[in-house]
């Protein structure tokens, strides 16, 4: 019988979880309707699970009073906030607690003086509401888009949560070459790079590996790309129902892993399901 390994970090992170359990608990207490502005996570099955909790998805800050708004893992800029409150809106805030600390960062660097460069994506919303906590910052995504901006003789840094270390070491690197003091706040979290480094070693060893999560989750995504670089037998789906009994025919090891958006009970129903095939 083959065996089946969970990667030894796999599925939600503290964030995502921490998220999800807030907005169970207000859907199970909120009298009026609750929703969460843009979907909570990259997990079409989870967000739909959400809207049969009654808990809707909406793109803008509601009019409705005595509606409840769950702000997400990413953070919001503190306008959002403000008309949350001048709407008389309850809400509850799902950031994570390591995103928080990046605008903490952002706002203190700024408070004392520095130019404040964020590296990471331009776009990305846990970008744009970092830029939202220091406004005059610019986002920074590698070396190159470093060209054409002014910088100051005093420059603060953060970084995006899931930005790899290589590339804030190479931001960093190419600043002090042209600034006389860099002060860099590194606000990189691990769970990111600790999933992909346990998906590439059990990849290394596995004869097959399934990854469960979203197709529109970046993070997913990516961790089926460096199991597929490791592993030519790697397969990406969203549901256990995708299986495929063939995928797993002389296979003797069989590796599972999940992006930081997935819920740890949808890795154990994909083990459970691979089990049924074999
Ligand atoms: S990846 Fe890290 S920063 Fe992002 S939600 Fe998870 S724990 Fe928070």
């Amino acid at each position: 019988m083959p065996t089946i390994t969970v990667a030894e970090h796999a599925g939600a992170c503290y964030g995502v979880q921490r998220a999800l359990d807030l907005v169970h608990q207000v859907a199970g207490d909120a009298t009026g309707p609750v929703h969460t502005l843009g979907p909570l996570i990259h997990n079409p099955q989870v967000v739909a699970g959400l809207e049969s909790a009654g808990v809707t998805v909406v793109e803008d800050v509601p009019r409705e009073a005595g509606s409840t708004l769950v702000l997400r893992t990413h953070g919001v800029v503190p306008e959002v906030e403000r008309v949350a409150r001048e709407r008389g809106l309850s809400f509850v805030d799902a950031t994570c607690p390591y995103v928080k600390r990046v605008h903490h960062a952002a706002e203190r660097l700024q408070r004392d003086g520095y130019q404040v460069i964020v590296v990471g994506e331009s776009g990305h919303p846990e970008v744009e509401a970092i830029l939202g906590h220091a406004p005059g910052a610019v986002a920074v995504a590698d070396v190159a888009s470093l060209e054409g901006i002014t910088l100051s003789k005093r420059v603060g840094v953060v970084v995006q949560t899931t930005q790899a270390k290589a590339r804030l070491d190479q931001v960093i690197s190419a600043l002090t070459a042209r600034v006389p003091e860099v002060c860099v706040v590194n606000t990189i979290c691990e769970a990111t790079s600790e999933r992909q480094q346990a998906a590439r070693e059990l990849a290394a060893g596995s004869d097959v590996m399934v990854v469960i999560g979203g197709r529109n989750s970046a993070n997913t995504t990516r961790l089926a790309e460096i199991c597929a670089s490791a592993c030519g037998r790697t397969h990406h789906i969203e549901t256990p129902a995708e299986l495929e009994g063939l995928w797993f025919e002389g296979a003797e090891a069989i590796g599972v892993t999940a992006g930081a958006s997935t819920p740890m009970a949808q890795i154990d129903a994909l083990v459970s399901a691979i089990r049924g095939l074999l």
